[in-house]
């Protein structure tokens, strides 16, 4: 039987996180994650947040001027490279599909059949990760993917357990395929040292050249106030000290509330 996902949206938006900062992107927002991050801002996406056994029976396609159509969950691989190539056709030239979430390496066995095809047709995929799945991560084609926003969870900042054992197996496998990796840690008020410096040394321990970056944690209502700029210098030390490509980065789609 052919694999299917339940996804949330489909939408063309500006890249608005880490490397690829600033690229004109078809995003994919794959329904499901395992994370409970006190930041999220797709809380709509975590599984445990929803009602059990919840998946939703519809998503969002965007067709443009800010509408959107729904589409019946869930899909197949072909049914959602015949949605991206329409959307293409609309409102391309995109840079790439950016796979999403949630957390796309819940539907490792549908992702199996989507890459190939989608960068035969589109181009090699950009895939956001939570980062702590390594064993669906090797699961994937060796090729399609082009780039890895791997995020390693803090968890003074996420309030979620840590899971280091699980980043370190990741960043292993991640670091060995073609794609183009990077790290990003989102950090904030309460962030301790310590976990930053955990995290540090995990991708050093893989590559010092490995890219890091430090995401600060957009402020949402009833969320604590931005980390005080001092800290941020301090934080960036810590990173400096051991790795070769640290940067700081916001999300930029939300200065420019963009989707
Ligand atoms: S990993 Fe992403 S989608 Fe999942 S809870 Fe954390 S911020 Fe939300």
């Amino acid at each position: 039987m052919r694999s299917q996902a339940h996804l949330l949206e489909i939408f063309s938006s500006i890249q608005g996180e880490g490397l690829l900062l600033g690229k004109r992107q078809l995003f994919v927002r794959f329904y499901g994650c395992h994370r409970t991050c006190s930041y999220c801002d797709t809380p709509e996406a975590v599984t445990a947040w929803q009602p059990r056994g919840f998946q939703p029976d519809s998503f969002a396609f965007e067709t443009g001027n800010g509408a959107d159509e729904r589409i019946a969950n869930p899909v197949t691989a072909a049914d959602l490279l015949a949605l991206l190539i329409a959307r293409e056709e609309s409102a391309g030239p995109h840079h790439s599909v950016a796979l999403t979430g949630g957390e796309p390496l819940l539907h490792a066995p549908f992702l199996q059949e989507f890459i190939p095809k989608a960068a035969a047709t589109l181009g090699p995929v950009y895939l956001e990760t939570t980062g702590d799945l390594p064993k669906p991560l090797a699961q994937l084609p060796q090729k399609g993917i082009g780039w890895i926003a791997m995020d390693i969870k803090l968890p003074s900042i996420t309030g979620d357990a840590p899971r280091w054992r699980e980043h370190a197996g990741f960043l292993a496998i991640a670091d060995a395929l073609p794609a183009k990796l990077f790290v990003k840690v989102v950090a904030g008020p309460g962030l301790d040292p310590a976990d930053l410096e955990k995290a540090v040394e995990l991708v050093a321990a893989q590559s010092p050249h490995i890219p890091f970056v430090l995401q600060p944690v957009t402020p949402q209502e009833g969320t604590a106030p931005p980390a005080e700029q001092g800290e941020f210098r301090d934080w960036c030390r810590i990173a400096s000290s051991r790795l070769s490509d640290v940067r700081v980065i916001p999300q930029c789609h939300k200065l420019l509330a963009l989707r």
